[in-house]
């Protein structure tokens, strides 16, 4: 595994592109840090240059023909199986590697590395499917028949942020494989060792299953690209020959991503950013919607896409509710992540701590009024003293804050959280209101219902314009092998279930008539008389 991670001469590790299955290094780096200590744990560069570029794209060609062509399935479910015992052998190592770079929490860490491990084994199953896809179909013509094939899209470049640096790339490089094609990842600037070892284990488990000169051809079929997004993000989405972009990240640069894609007719799926609500009702349990709540919104610190940013709770429950939600929000630890009694990490950068900073305080000056809890980065003090100058933020509670307000229109991707009453006479009118509320939002990715009525509970899986919508439980708590994605502002598409969005169709008709024939031509004498007899409203006066 250290194979890929090499040094500087300061000592410190290094993150290089692997093009062609080669380490590569070009032009200037940038530092990256251990958002829990503010210590610079390693470089990164910062784009690539144009040869490397054009290695990219040859190489992935290649690879991509050949995995499609000349690697069996049986082959391929062995490269697979490879991949998912080198990640159980190597377990600690990558969760440590994302506590150290994205400041997550020991816990997180090892469920992101289980995560990935689901993911393989999801796509494992799929490429036995990957061929036939509904099988065979009656037509409307005899002699003849009619089945549909799913094909690999050939090369996939696929876009990745920080705040799952090992899973979110695994999902892509799991789709696209098992899909039959190549993958070129650029990942994100804040976290490009986790990547790096991840596309070391995935080649080094090609190499290790397919020997002789596929091997060979094989070496481009995983490529990874470092660097920032307005160079190597850039670079690679104006100009690598890619066929299919599968993006994850902000609506802005996912804004960015689609009209760039657009304009060279290249589809894309976009996994963007959220603002989930919960909705709870007065019959479910307030200890539980508090538990909830205080998971969805704080693990990971706020930093998920998925994370709650807005509970309505019916008003004869609402004072309860904000109480024990301030209560476990003020008792939370917050420390560096590397401690095991830790709660709470820091934010993944200055940048970062600042981004929340600012939308909190435009959240104030709207309102004329701050929060009930926090507002403001762990005090300068508590962080030199006990944690290290890291970008640790306080869990932050507003109340009562309409539309039209920063933290109920934008995506705070930190520890804030908005509690609003749900107005309504009884339970039926509340529920309605809630939808109403939700639904008003622009973003469309995870949602929740807090109710025992298996009514209402039904009925919302109708109402509720949300990709993901969860009855009974907080926003968070996706699994791998079901559909993830959002409506509206939140993206398109689905990842992590089936080969759906890493393959296109080709659908076969397979005629052994022997005379030329359309399925809609009628009998000859039969249509010369409907349309003799007829008058076409061009012949009529009106
Ligand atoms: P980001 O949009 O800043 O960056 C994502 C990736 O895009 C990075 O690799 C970045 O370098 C690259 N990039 C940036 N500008 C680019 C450009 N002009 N051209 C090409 N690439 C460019 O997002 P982030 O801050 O890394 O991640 C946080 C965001 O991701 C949040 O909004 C979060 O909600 C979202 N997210 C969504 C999901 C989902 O599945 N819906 C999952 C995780 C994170």
């Amino acid at each position: 595994m250290g194979r890929y991670i090499l040094k500087t001469d300061k000592g410190r590790p290094i993150a290089r592109h692997i093009i062609n299955g080669n380490s590569t290094l070009w032009g200037p780096m940038i530092e990256v840090f251990n958002p829990a200590t503010g210590q610079i744990i390693g470089e990164v560069p910062v784009s690539l240059s144009w040869i490397d570029l054009e290695v990219l794209d040859k190489s992935a060609r290649r690879a991509q023909e050949c995995w499609y062509r000349e690697v069996t399935e049986q082959e391929k479910e062995l490269v697979f199986r490879a991949i998912i015992a080198k990640i159980e052998h190597h377990r600690g190592a990558l969760a440590r590697t994302m506590v150290l770079e994205a400041g997550k929490l020991w816990r997180w860490a090892d469920a992101e590395v289980q995560e990935t491990i689901d993911t393989l084994w999801h796509y494992h199953g799929e490429l036995s499917r990957c061929y036939t896809h509904d099988g065979f179909t009656r037509c409307q013509m005899p002699d003849k028949n009619a089945f549909s094939i799913l094909k690999p899209y050939g090369v996939v470049l696929g876009i990745t942020p920080w705040n799952f640096p090992l899973a979110i790339p695994f999902w892509k490089m799991c789709g696209s494989l098992a899909g039959g094609n190549a993958i070129v990842l650029k990942t994100a600037e804040q976290t490009p060792f986790t990547a790096e070892i991840a596309v070391g284990l995935v080649l080094t488990s090609i190499y290790e299953v397919i020997d002789g000169d596929r091997r060979e051809s094989l070496r481009g079929l995983v490529q990874l690209v470092h660097g920032k997004g307005e160079t190597s993000g850039k670079l690679l989405l104006e100009n690598l020959n890619y066929d299919k972009v599968a993006f994850t990240g902000s609506v802005e640069t996912g804004k960015i991503v689609a009209s760039t894609a657009g304009s060279r007719l290249k589809p894309c799926h976009l996994e963007l950013g959220g603002h989930a609500a919960m909705v709870v009702l007065d019959d479910f349990d307030i200890d539980l919607a508090v538990a909830e709540a205080i998971s969805a919104n704080l693990g990971d610190s706020g930093q998920r896409c998925v994370s709650a940013r807005v509970v309505f709770v019916q008003e004869s429950k609402y004072r309860e509710f904000v109480s024990k939600y301030l209560e476990r929000a003020r008792a939370r630890v917050i420390g560096n992540p590397m401690d095991f009694s830790t709660e709470m990490g820091p934010l993944i950068s200055k940048e970062q701590l600042q981004r929340v900073n600012g939308q909190v305080g435009k959240t104030i000056d709207q309102l004329n009024k701050g929060p009930v809890i926090g507002g403001f980065p762990t005090s300068p003090e508590r962080l030199a003293a006990e944690l290290g100058c890291g970008y640790y933020y306080e869990p932050t509670v507003f109340v009562d804050v309409p539309y039209g307000i920063t933290a109920m229109d934008e995506e705070i991707f930190g520890p804030v959280m908005v509690i609003n009453p749900l107005p309504g006479r009884n339970r039926e009118e509340a529920f309605r209101n809630g939808v109403d509320l939700v639904n008003r939002s622009k973003y469309g990715l995870s949602n929740a219902l807090l109710t025992n009525d298996r009514q209402l509970a039904s009925r919302a899986s109708w109402l509720f314009n949300t990709g993901l919508l969860y009855i009974g439980r907080g926003t968070t708590g996706a699994e791998l092998n079901k559909y993830f994605g959002g409506v509206k502002n939140s993206g398109w598409g689905r990842e992590g279930k089936g080969l759906d969005d890493w393959t296109q169709i080709t659908q076969v008709y397979d005629d052994h008539h022997g005379k030329a024939r359309m399925a809609q031509e009628g009998a000859n004498e039969k249509v010369k008389k409907t349309i003799s007899e007829a008058r076409s409203p061009l012949e009529i006066e009106i």
